[in-house]
């Protein structure tokens, strides 16, 4: 689950985490007052910052032609018209694909003197099965770049999960990431309070792009986190009551939502075949045969090993309701799943859908016979695959590349 920056900011904030004054607001009037409150306290310039699950805002558009989801502002009374000119509207990044999202909210903060822009994230490291802190000098931009041209710029700081994070780690990543004097304790102390936000909230990461050397309104340097991007493993959040209220459902796919109500694993994608298999392997498969022979899948969807006749119906649903979809392949190897249950509830889906498209259908496994039974009675028009192969190509044919 991905949360919003000026949520990410609160959680790192409580553990010692520096960030800018500001506040969060969904008002242009409430962000012109708290630019004046800013200003009046001695900031004099004022970054307005759109709030969406999507990074690269700063270089963003907005779909009314209004450049920019990240602003620096002298005035109060530009920050009201920064602030009127994002809210309500939908600004297009290159990480929100051209539909873009709607901004709702915005960060009003103060904007310090950059001095320079360094990285931070803590993740999980999948080869070591360690965290790991991840830091660079070349900060504001995409890690990802900085990965492929100059890797010798990535600094990593391997975790020992029982014994934690040591000072010492924290003192070699500041030294490594060029901080001198005062600032080499002021880096250990954001780096230590970064990875306690990461464990403490069961985070998959945290990225804080950039991480700023500033100068202060004394004329002296500080460290703080200007931006941060946060998601948390969904599957420990059953751990996490308080952290579960983050969840901002305006920025999920709708039919995403619809279908984690039923414990349904759905991610829409942008093909033509819909497929609805039980296994994330063999739905992983599944969509790669579909390529194979030429067609494209609409979704990933697993319906999981034990799956009802009401999530089966439900799964139906909610892949029916993807425009694109022009047919469906349904492909089920039943171990624990039955594929009787299966069958029951395609027929029921069907019956209740009055869907017309082509449906190929694989059934093997479990109590196979009764399902192929159940699907021949229903007097609907079902296309039977005897392989995954076979199943795959009819319903390309079907549908046309
Ligand atoms: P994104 O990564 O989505 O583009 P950022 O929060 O990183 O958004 O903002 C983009 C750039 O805007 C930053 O790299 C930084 O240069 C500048 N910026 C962001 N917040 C502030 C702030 N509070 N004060 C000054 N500059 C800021
Ligand atoms: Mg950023």
């Amino acid at each position: 689950m991905n949360i919003h920056e000026y949520q990410a900011k609160e959680l790192l904030a409580a553990r010692g985490v520096a960030i800018p004054s500001g506040e969060v607001c969904d008002s242009a009037d409430r962000a012109r007052d708290i630019a004046s409150a800013l200003l009046a306290g001695g900031d004099t310039l004022v970054a307005v910052k759109s709030q969406i699950h999507a990074g690269g805002r700063g270089k963003g558009t907005f779909k009314s032609g209004y450049k920019g989801g990240v602003k620096l502002f002298k005035t109060a009374e530009e920050v009201h018209a920064g602030a009127a000119a994002m809210l309500g509207n939908v600004l297009v990044t290159k990480q929100t694909g051209a539909e873009g999202r709607l901004v709702n909210k915005l960060i009003v903060a103060g904007a310090p003197a950059i001095e320079k822009e360094l990285y931070l994230a803590v993740l999980l490291d999948r080869v070591t099965s360690r965290p790991v802190i991840m830091a660079s000098t070349e900060g504001g931009m995409d890690i990802e770049e900085v990965a492929a041209h100059t890797p010798e710029k990535i600094f990593k700081e391997s975790v020992d999960p029982a014994v934690g994070l040591m000072p010492y780690q924290a003192r070699r990543i500041s030294v490594q990431l060029g901080l001198r004097g005062d600032l080499i304790s002021q880096g250990a102390k954001l780096i230590a309070g970064v990875y306690r936000t990461w464990l403490e909230t069961d985070a998959a990461l945290i990225e804080i792009n950039p991480l700023c050397i500033i100068k202060g309104g004394d004329g002296k340097l500080k460290l703080v986190a200007l931006d941060a991007k946060m998601s948390l493993e969904d599957n420990a959040l059953f751990r996490h009551p308080d952290l579960q209220g983050l969840r901002d459902l305006a920025e999920e796919a709708p039919l995403e939502i619809e279908a984690s109500k039923f414990n349904l694993n759905y991610i829409k994608l942008d093909g033509s075949i819909a497929c609805l298999v039980n296994g994330a392997g063999l739905a992983m498969a599944t969509m790669d045969i579909i390529q194979y022979f030429g067609g494209r899948p609409a979704n990933f969807l697993d319906v999981g090993g034990g799956a009802s006749k009401e999530q089966v119906t439900a799964a139906f649903r909610i892949i029916l309701q993807d425009p694109n979809v022009k047919g469906i392949l349904v492909n089920i190897f039943g171990g624990i799943m039955d594929c009787n249950v299966i069958a029951t509830g395609i027929a029921a889906a069907v019956k209740e859908t009055g869907m017309k498209l082509p449906l190929v259908v694989r059934l093997e496994g479990n109590n196979v016979v009764a399902g192929k039974k159940t699907l021949a009675e229903s007097g609907l028009t079902i296309i039977s695959g005897d392989s995954m192969a076979d199943a795959a190509k009819k319903v390309v044919q079907d549908v046309g590349a």
